[in-house]
């Protein structure tokens, strides 16, 4: 028997509230409505700016103690609900049990680290005699929270992707008005619950739903909002750059990750990392790995050990507690993903495995006899589709893979120092991951992209740097 679906409210200063006009938030896989949450008119977009102002005057004063001990709770609560949230991000992100659960636990460790970093916020001394005018001064800076921090977030992480930005802003003493994406609201909102559960004061955390071009862009125009932390696709970060005006921004933005695999690598523990970044939550993350480079000398034998993995996946309910693949997030994104395959297939490319669709769940696929410049290599493909490319020379392998508009990270498997250091030095990308696939991240590291992947960078202590304003104190006496 299906449940009811769930009737969810905007959180505007410490109210729950409805709105004329509502949406349908669908489970991905199975397509039973799961919740139904307004949408933000124009002026409820006001009320949580103003909402969100009018706090950060007394949240900006609340001591770092204080600060730390709402997102300590906030990390318990999660932990005692971790299940529930759990089954909530499979069920509207449809994204396998496995993964839904392990987003929760490191949003539970995300928010820890903003607890600890609100204690370590702080500026330096500045050797004011370095200069002669300087002379007899005392000069120190303090940094300083910048106020309304406007927080826009992709369906494909909606808890951790959300903290990211939450735990930080916080942390620093700002107020959050929060946009997630429209197919992934409900997690967002019940995040709203815990907050004020764990004492987070109100109007310092609110939730507004709606479509990113008119919720989205009242948002991010409205000039009480000090600072923009976007999470999404590269023309709607770049659209959102050209809007803001003078405001601070971090955009966080997509890539279409290339990994290498030299032959002195270690492949057992090679090909089981590179499937899982392959076709974890169907390929719809921003450091899924979508083109894979393998020297010629162990091309073969990678290629039979991986589609061996890959064909024992299981693909189906992501409630499932063995589920490794569910549903793309709508079938229109599978089926783009799907043409993109047979465009690349009519181009000289072969399907090694996968290439089936059905509905919104794309089968794992890996593609063979690929061109550099075809769609799947060139563009992010954001589905369960990685292309393997055989190379001879290392450092073509690492040109080819540093040759993309976009530069947020990438990996090489080897256990030779120097083609370690040379990846390292020839790749423009935010991080390198060496002895593991682009994928790799946890959450304290500093995390962000070059070129068309993004500006800024996130990973607590350094989203913080961006949700801060320096302050210089110089004293004379
Ligand atoms: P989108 O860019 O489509 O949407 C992201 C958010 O922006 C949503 O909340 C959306 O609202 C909103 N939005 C859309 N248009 C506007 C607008 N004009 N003004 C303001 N806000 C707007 O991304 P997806 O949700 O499809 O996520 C996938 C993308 O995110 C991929 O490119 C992926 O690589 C990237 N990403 C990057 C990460 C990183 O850390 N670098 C991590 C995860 C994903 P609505 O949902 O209503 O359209």
């Amino acid at each position: 028997m299906r449940d009811t679906p769930r009737s969810y409210k905007l959180l505007i200063g410490e109210k729950w509230m409805d709105d004329a006009a509502s949406t349908q938030v669908s489970d991905k896989y199975t397509g039973e409505i799961i919740g139904t949450v307004p949408v933000a008119s124009r002026e409820t977009v006001e009320k949580a700016v103003a909402a969100a102002r009018a706090a950060f005057e007394r949240y900006s004063m609340v001591p770092a103690h204080m600060r730390c001990s709402i997102l300590e709770k906030t990390a318990a609560l999660l932990e005692e609900h971790k299940d529930e949230i759990a089954s909530l991000i499979c069920r509207e992100a449809g994204k396998a049990w496995k993964y839904s659960i392990g987003e929760v636990l490191r949003g539970i460790e995300t928010i820890q680290f903003s607890a600890e970093e609100a204690k370590r916020i702080h500026g330096e001394t500045i050797p004011m005699d370095a200069s002669a005018s300087g002379e007899g001064r005392m000069g120190f800076y303090l940094r300083r929270p910048v106020g309304v921090v406007a927080a826009i977030t992709p369906f494909n992480f909606p808890l951790n992707l959300v903290l990211h930005k939450v735990g930080p802003a916080l942390a620093a003493g700002n107020t959050v008005v929060l946009k997630p994406a429209s197919a992934t609201p409900l997690t967002a909102i019940r995040l709203g619950e815990i907050l004020l559960q764990a004492g987070v004061p109100a109007g310092v955390f609110n939730v507004i739903v709606g479509p990113g071009d008119t919720v989205g862009e009242w948002l991010v125009t409205d000039r009480r909002v000090a600072k923009i932390s976007f999470t999404g696709s590269p023309p709607v970060g770049e659209s959102i750059v050209r809007k803001a005006g003078l405001k601070k921004v971090t955009m966080e933005l997509g890539n279409n990750s290339g990994t290498i695999i030299e032959p002195d690598a270690n492949l057992d523990e090679a090909v089981s990392r590179c499937v899982m970044s392959s076709f974890a939550n169907s390929g719809q993350v921003c450091i899924s790995l979508q083109r894979l480079y393998l020297h010629r000398a162990i091309a073969a034998e990678f290629t039979k050990r991986f589609l061996d993995a890959t064909a024992k996946l299981k693909i189906g309910n992501p409630l499932d507690k063995d589920c490794d693949v569910g549903p793309m997030i709508n079938e229109a994104e599978a089926i783009r993903a799907e043409s993109w395959i047979k465009e690349a297939v009519a181009e000289g490319a072969k399907v090694l495995i996968g290439g089936k669709r059905d509905g919104r769940v794309l089968y794992p696929t890996v593609l063979a006899d690929v061109r550099l410049d075809m769609k799947v290599m060139c563009n992010e493909a954001f589905a369960p589709l990685v292309s393997f490319y055989e190379y001879d020379s290392f450092e073509e392998a690492v040109r080819m893979v540093d040759d993309s508009p976009y530069g947020l990270q990438a990996g090489i498997y080897t256990n030779d120092i120097a083609k370690a250091f040379y990846a390292v030095e020839h790749i423009n990308a935010g991080g390198i991951m060496v002895n593991d696939t682009s994928i790799f991240r946890v959450d304290h590291m500093p995390y962000g992209g070059n070129k068309m992947s993004g500006l800024g960078r996130e990973g607590v202590r350094f989203a913080i740097e961006e949700m801060t304003n320096i302050k210089m104190v110089m004293i004379k006496p």
